[in-house]
C-alpha cells in the first residue's frame, strides 16, 4: 500500500476509535514506520532492500512487545521515562505500525507469529486503482460505523 493510503486509512481508523487528533497524528506517523525502518529502496542496492522488504520491520510481535514495555513503564514497574505523554506517543506510533502491517497483509504477505512465517492475501496491487478504492471504502466504513455507534 502507498504511504499516503497507509496514513489516511490508519488516521481514519484511529480517529474513529479515539476521537483524539493527537493520538491520530501519532498513529499516522507510525503508519510509515515499518517501511521507513527498511530504508530507501532508491538509495543503494535495490535487491538488498528487496530481500529485507516486509521482514523483521513488519513483524507485529516487535510492536506488541514495545507496547507492553511502554505500558509496564507507565505503571512504574520499569522506569524508562516518567511521562505518560511520551508513553502514549510510543504506543500510538506502534498502533500505527501495527495497522500498517495489517494494511500490507491485504496486498501481500507479512510476518505474523514468527518473523519468517508470512501470511496475507493479495486483494490488489500496490498503487492500483483498487488500492485507492479500498482506502475510500475503509474511510466510508469507519465513518458509517462511527455514526452507527453514536446513535446506539
Ligand atoms: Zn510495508
Amino acid at each position: 500500500m502507498k504511504w499516503v493510503n497507509h496514513q489516511v486509512v490508519t488516521g481514519v481508523i484511529v480517529y474513529a476509535a479515539t476521537e483524539d487528533f493527537l493520538l491520530t497524528a501519532y498513529s499516522m506517523a507510525g503508519a510509515v514506520l515499518p517501511d521507513k525502518l527498511e530504508g530507501n529502496p532508491r538509495s543503494g542496492d535495490y535487491w538488498s532492500w528487496r530481500s529485507r522488504h516486509r521482514g523483521w520491520s513488519h513483524w507485529p510481535m516487535l510492536y506488541l512487545a514495545f507496547i507492553a514495555v511502554l505500558r509496564e513503564s507507565e505503571r512504574g514497574h520499569w522506569a524508562i521515562w516518567n511521562s505518560w505523554d511520551l508513553s502514549l506517543l510510543g504506543i500510538y506510533l506502534c498502533v500505527g505500525a501495527l495497522l500498517h502491517i495489517a494494511e500490507d497483509a491485504v496486498c501481500g504477505k507479512v510476518p505474523f507469529i514468527m518473523p519468517k512465517q508470512k501470511v496475507g492475501v493479495k486483494f490488489f496491487e500496490v498503487g492500483s486503482v483498487a488500492e485507492y478504492l479500498f482506502a475510500i471504502a475503509v474511510v466510508i466504513g469507519c465513518y458509517l460505523l462511527h455514526l452507527l455507534l453514536r446513535i446506539v
